[in-house]
């Protein structure tokens, strides 16, 4: 049935609707174009209208009309994905949760807010109040914090308490569904993982309670190497010491520091480093740490001083951002190498064409380096003979050059996540496209 967009605005009536080209090409897109597998996929794609609500109440309205005229429908937050997650393959309605950005309540060690909330609105809020969030992804100052449970994994922080996905994450979130009369939903503990990075195709995330992390008084410190795998050994036994208070451990190979222009006083030309964050009274004990792996500190600053270099906009995806606005032809994976020992033999095996960057990050208790190395890009075929090498000698790939949930990081989906989407959004409007369980079965 074809759909008059103009009707649809006049229903909606007071909610705020977009409709003017430029900013529907806007916001259609994300950061897809990391991939250029992605950009041939997904460069056209554009939403027809897009809508901006403000309260719970509007929300099931809009699922209301979407649902009357069969209209696809994609949630976005900030539109920071990687992967066009939140892209719309079929056009239709985006929902732009932007302005859902209340906060609730923040108290012992919990915050209730609306999904729309920026990062770094709310940490500044929990900071106010002796706590900070458990992890944020680089683009906190901009990415929401249902946009970070919908496509998002982990980040600053995952060296302490794991990814997104660990159970005690996220303790309750509230959600609109698109059945034939839309309800909210209220999942709590384990239930929660049904829209945990689901990519908004299994109900509209409105309201989240998440745990909090105490917060410290954080020190940026860059630390220099002249070999990488020091740099790399020190990273591990980093985040192996339990002492010392951390919140990011970020490895980078020569030549990768090189593209940090922003920081080129306190990196020596060919030499690794170390961006790290750390509390400030656990400064002396990373001195000793540091000296007895040979490494020389180049850089200590209070994040909170006014005109800090803010490494965490180094760091995870951010490094990949930096390098491709020097060499746009880079591309990046992301990795689970679970030991120092297949780090170290992928660094030798690709040399320059597949930079090293590691991640430090806690899975299943344990402190692992993941990847998120940066690639010399040639052929969509040599990216695919890369993964494969790295697949086959037990190095786990997340694919980033997918938009499919179970071609990336998943692998599969779990089936009462399958059920779960048969029941919230029976007409399959959600981001449509993304799930291929959902399409192979409907
Ligand atoms: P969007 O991109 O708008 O949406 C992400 C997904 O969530 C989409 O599928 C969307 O449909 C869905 N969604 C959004 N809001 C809702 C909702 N209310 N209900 C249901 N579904 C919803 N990611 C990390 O995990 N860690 C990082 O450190 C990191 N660093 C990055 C650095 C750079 C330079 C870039 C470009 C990306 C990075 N990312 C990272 C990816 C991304 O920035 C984060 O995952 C971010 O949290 C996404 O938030 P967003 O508001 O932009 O979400």
């Amino acid at each position: 049935m074809s759909i008059n967009y103009q009707n649809i605005i006049n229903e909606l009536e007071d909610i705020k609707t977009i409709i003017e080209p430029e900013q529907l090409k806007k916001l259609s897109q994300d950061y897809y174009y990391f991939s250029p597998i992605l950009v041939d996929k997904l460069a056209d794609k554009r939403a027809d209208l897009v809508v901006q609500p403000t309260t719970e109440e509007e929300i099931l309205k809009i699922a209301q009309m979407c649902v009357k005229y069969q209209i696809p429908l994609t949630v976005r937050g900030a539109g920071t994905g990687n992967y066009g997650q939140c892209i719309p393959l079929n056009g239709g309605i985006v929902l732009d949760m932007t302005e859902m950005k209340k906060i609730h309540w923040i108290k012992n060690g919990s915050a209730c807010v609306q999904a729309g909330v920026k990062m770094a609105t709310l940490e500044r809020a929990t900071r106010k109040e002796g706590w900070e969030l458990r992890m944020i992804p680089s683009t906190y100052k901009i990415a929401t914090i249902g946009g970070f449970f919908g496509g998002g994994s982990g980040g600053i922080g995952s060296i302490n308490y794991g990814q997104l996905r660990d159970r005690g994450n996220l303790h309750r979130v509230r959600v609109v569904t698109l059945e034939k009369e839309p309800r909210i939903l209220e999942l709590k503990g384990d239930e929660t993982q049904q829209i945990n990075h689901a990519y908004g195709t299994n109900g509209i995330i409105t309201e989240l309670e998440i745990p909090l992390a105490p917060a410290y008084q954080w020190l940026d410190v860059i630390v220099t190497f002249p070999h990488f795998m020091d740099a790399a050994k020190f990273g591990q036994d980093l985040a192996d010491s339990d002492g010392i208070i951390k919140r990011l451990i970020s490895v980078h190979a020569s030549p990768i520091p090189e593209y940090f222009t922003a920081l080129k006083d306190y990196l020596p030309k060919g030499e690794s480093c170390a961006l790290l964050t750390v509390s400030d009274n656990s400064l002396n004990a990373l001195s000793e740490l540091v000296k007895e792996h040979q490494g020389k500190i180049t850089y200590q600053e209070n994040l909170e001083k006014k005109n800090s270099l803010n490494l965490i906009e180094f760091t995870w995806n951010h490094t990949t951002f930096h390098a491709r606005n020097i060499d746009p032809n880079i591309t990046y994976l992301q990795t689970f190498f679970f030991s120092l020992e297949k780090v170290e033999e992928m660094y030798k095996y690709f040399g320059d064409e597949v930079m090293i960057h590691l991640e430090f990050m806690r899975v299943g208790g344990k402190a692992i380096p993941a990847g998120l190395q940066l690639v010399r890009y040639s052929t969509p075929e040599r990216l695919n003979e890369i993964i494969q090498y790295h697949e086959e000698n037990g190095a786990f790939i997340a694919n980033p050059h997918t938009y499919i949930l179970e071609d990336g990081g998943r692998k599969q989906i779990e089936p009462e996540q399958l059920k779960f989407k048969q029941m919230v959004d029976p007409y399959g409007l959600m981001n449509q496209g993304k799930m291929k369980a959902w399409t192979e079965n409907n």
